[in-house]
């Protein structure tokens, strides 16, 4: 339902949380979020209102981060539960995704998976994705290098509409995204500083006050974001792609 992503010199825990409850007006019936720090992610989950995952992490706060993720679920694969609330990892832990919309042809990848020995721990269709990206980024059964490429992979065999976040422990200043038939912005803003910072949002909502410079991905493309690197968008076969650059005129 709704997404939120961040990478830049903010602590991404609080980035994340905020963009949440300027999402909250979409509905949703649970919510989480992950953070890579210390060669490890971290995630915390919750059914119900935001503020039920605000109590989960004031009891066991994740730690201090520079990029982040987080999600507003509205189920349609699994009922509204903590473990089936997003993000999902993957079994070895490596990869954390969150998604909006519906994989449709999730039971034969998921029966491909399972067939391999992966243990499912939810019901949901996403999370076919945290492991089809672990698997691939792994070079199982065709790893190209690194997070994007393994996303692209992925997007090749998904069917349906989905905008997909993920995050790998490999790549700690790294946020990858990839949209088909389900809307996702990227917001690109700076710190009083001058330092760049990136945000991702289903929509502009999620980080409005932070930046109004904006690029919505066009259809198939999918976006590695690095920190020193900044965007690379490109269409799910690595093809250079360009998304629509505006600025958000409207206010918070
Ligand atoms: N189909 C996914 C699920 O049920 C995502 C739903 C959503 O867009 O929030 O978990």
């Amino acid at each position: 339902c709704g997404i939120v992503g961040y990478v830049g010199p903010q602590d991404a825990r609080d980035v994340v949380l905020e963009g949440l409850r300027r999402l909250e007006y979409r509905g949703y019936d649970s919510a989480g979020i992950a953070v890579v720090a210390d060669g490890e992610l971290s995630t915390a989950k919750k059914a119900g209102k935001l503020a039920n995952l605000e109590k989960v992490l004031a009891d066991r706060p994740l730690p201090a981060a520079t990029v982040g993720i987080g999600h507003t679920r509205w189920a349609t694969h699994g009922g509204p539960t903590d473990r089936n609330a997003h993000p999902h990892l993957s079994a070895d832990g490596t990869v954390a995704v969150i998604h909006n919309g519906i994989i449709e042809n999730f039971a034969a990848l998921r029966g491909e998976l399972e067939d391999d020995g992966v243990e499912f721990g939810s019901e949901t269709d996403t999370e076919v994705a945290a492991h089809l990206l672990a698997r691939a980024y792994a070079g199982e059964p065709e790893g190209e290098g690194r997070l994007a490429d393994a996303m692209r992979a992925v997007c090749r065999r998904l069917e349906g509409a989905f905008t997909l976040v993920a995050t790998a422990v490999a790549e700690p200043d790294t946020l990858v995204a990839a949209r088909r038939s389900s809307p996702l912005v990227v917001g690109i803003g700076q710190t009083a500083d001058g330092t760049a910072e990136y945000f991702l949002g289903s929509d502009v909502a999620a980080f409005i006050g932070h930046t109004r410079e904006a690029r919505e991905l066009g259809q198939d493309q999918v976006v590695e974001i690095d920190r020193t690197r900044g965007l690379t968008v490109t269409d799910f076969f690595g093809e250079v792609a360009e998304p629509t650059a505006y600025t958000v005129d409207w206010d918070a």
